[in-house]
């Protein structure tokens, strides 16, 4: 049978832990999950947490990929890459972490369970995942909310800057 592959965007953040680091290392280890293809990565940009302010900036980005998975499968890749890098569970809503990786889109599909809703709630006021994508999917629609390009316009800029390339 011929693979049908998925487009799929991961919204990734860290603030722990050395976050540049930590973010280079998932696209590593994005490039390499199983049936899967890495297309794009955007810039890094440093923001401001949401939620509780007494904890380090974040440091976010988006990665552009192909898949075969379900839906399902690929986010279980994600939450496996998480393990590796040694997510601990949240100590509070929003709190600091080494690792995020939320799926954000995945084709023009809708699911909306607990362990799986998509697409992301919150992206549509959420420029730490809105800048990132206009990087690397300006034109992508997100079911239900809009294109990316429109949705970032609405947002403020407050508090993001791209990082400067090392
Ligand atoms: P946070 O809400 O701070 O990102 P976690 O990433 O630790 O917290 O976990 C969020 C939970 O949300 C996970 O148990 C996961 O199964 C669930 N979830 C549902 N939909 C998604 C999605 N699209 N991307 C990531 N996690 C999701
Ligand atoms: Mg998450």
């Amino acid at each position: 049978m011929v693979a049908q592959w998925t487009p799929a965007y991961v919204a990734i953040g860290s603030n722990l832990d050395d976050p540049q680091a930590q973010v280079q290392r998932t696209f590593d280890a994005l490039s390499k999950v199983t049936g899967s293809r890495l297309i794009a990565r955007s810039r890094l940009f440093r923001t401001r947490p949401l939620g509780p302010q007494d904890q380090p900036d974040f440091v976010n980005a988006a990665a552009g990929m192909l898949t075969t998975l379900s839906a399902r499968a690929f986010l279980l890749e994600l939450q496996q890459i998480e393990r590796l890098m040694g997510k601990q569970a949240p100590t509070q809503r929003w709190g600091a972490r080494r690792i995020d990786l939320d799926l954000i889109v995945f084709g023009d599909q809708s699911h909306d369970e607990p362990d799986l809703q998509v697409p992301h709630p919150g992206v549509s006021s959420r420029n730490f995942v809105l800048y990132p994508l206009l990087d690397i999917a300006p034109a992508l629609s997100i079911p239900g909310q809009g294109r990316v390009h429109e949705l970032a316009q609405r947002v403020s800029g407050d508090g993001i800057a791209p990082l400067l390339a090392t």
